[in-house]
């Protein structure tokens, strides 16, 4: 009998080959999912599968572009057929093209919209039949505070507060069948993404670490594992009353 078929459920993370979306899947491979694990790049998925493998879990990695129907198509196939079918889904893939509106370019608006939004619609109406059928699942996107408003990320916080959208409407369609949809909106998070938007506006990330947490009431920034703890409790048996909600993770009450 395979796991699967023995009551492993199957999660799937996309952008699980770093930051939030690996510290996810390692999460959720410690809560006792089988994990799919993926990026663009299936090399750089495997080495969260070692992660998850070498502390005794379950995962795959996959290789898939999330704004490509067809191998979004392909890859929750393969999931499906390799590690079982998968019940919770994690839309974690991300991108940023920040500009200020009077310079930002139709592909800085459209690459943004295609990953985060086009992204999460192609993946969840691939997952969710799997999720039907099985009369049991979890589906947990990520937002962010910019949904709030930030400035340069005229495209970033549209998609983001459009997730927030998506996410209220997944769960009045899916809930009669036992599916919640919940959004977390992460504030200030210590990954690459992060770290690439100090180096654009040249200020060593030490630096802008230490701006950012004299903004935070908790006096720190967030790290991965804070948002893999949030997504670990949606995903859970006992949150199936909890859904269509968006929690803000940014160590205080405002963003
Ligand atoms: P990250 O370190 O940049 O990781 C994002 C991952 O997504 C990368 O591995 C990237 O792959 C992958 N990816 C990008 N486009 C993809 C596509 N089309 N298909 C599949 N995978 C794709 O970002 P992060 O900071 O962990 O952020 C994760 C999520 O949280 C994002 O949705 C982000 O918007 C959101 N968030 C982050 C923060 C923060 O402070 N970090 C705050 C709020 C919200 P490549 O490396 O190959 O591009």
């Amino acid at each position: 009998m395979s796991e699967a078929s023995a009551g492993t459920r199957v999660a799937i993370v996309t952008g699980a080959a770093r930051g939030i979306g690996a510290a996810t899947a390692v999460r959720l491979a410690e809560d006792g999912f089988a994990v799919a694990v993926l990026d663009l790049d299936e090399a750089a998925a495997k080495g969260t599968v070692e992660q998850i493998e070498a502390a005794g879990g379950r995962a795959l990695a996959v290789g898939a572009d999330v704004s490509d129907s067809a191998a979004v198509e392909a890859a929750v196939e393969r999931i499906a057929t390799e590690l079982g079918p998968p019940v919770v889904l994690v839309n974690n893939a991300g991108v940023l093209r920040d500009n200020m509106l009077f310079k930002m370019s139709d592909s800085d608006w459209d690459i943004v919209m295609n990953v985060h939004l086009r992204g999460a619609f192609l993946m969840t109406r691939a997952a969710q039949k799997h999720m039907i059928d099985a009369k049991w699942g979890r589906i947990v996107n990520l937002s962010s505070t910019s949904a709030l408003g930030n400035r340069g990320q005229a495209n970033y916080s549209t998609a983001k507060a459009g997730l927030q959208g998506f996410t209220k409407t997944l769960a009045i369609e899916l809930g009669k069948f036992g599916v919640t949809a919940n959004a977390i909106a992460p504030g200030f998070i210590e990954t690459e993404m992060t770290k690439a938007t100090a180096e654009r506006m040249g200020i060593p990330f030490e630096d802008f670490i230490k701006g950012a947490a004299s903004q935070i009431p908790v006096a720190r920034t967030g790290k991965p594992e804070d948002i893999a703890h949030l997504v670990s409790f949606f995903a859970s048996e006992g949150a199936g009353f909890v859904s269509g909600q968006v929690v803000y993770a940014a160590g205080g009450p405002k963003a």
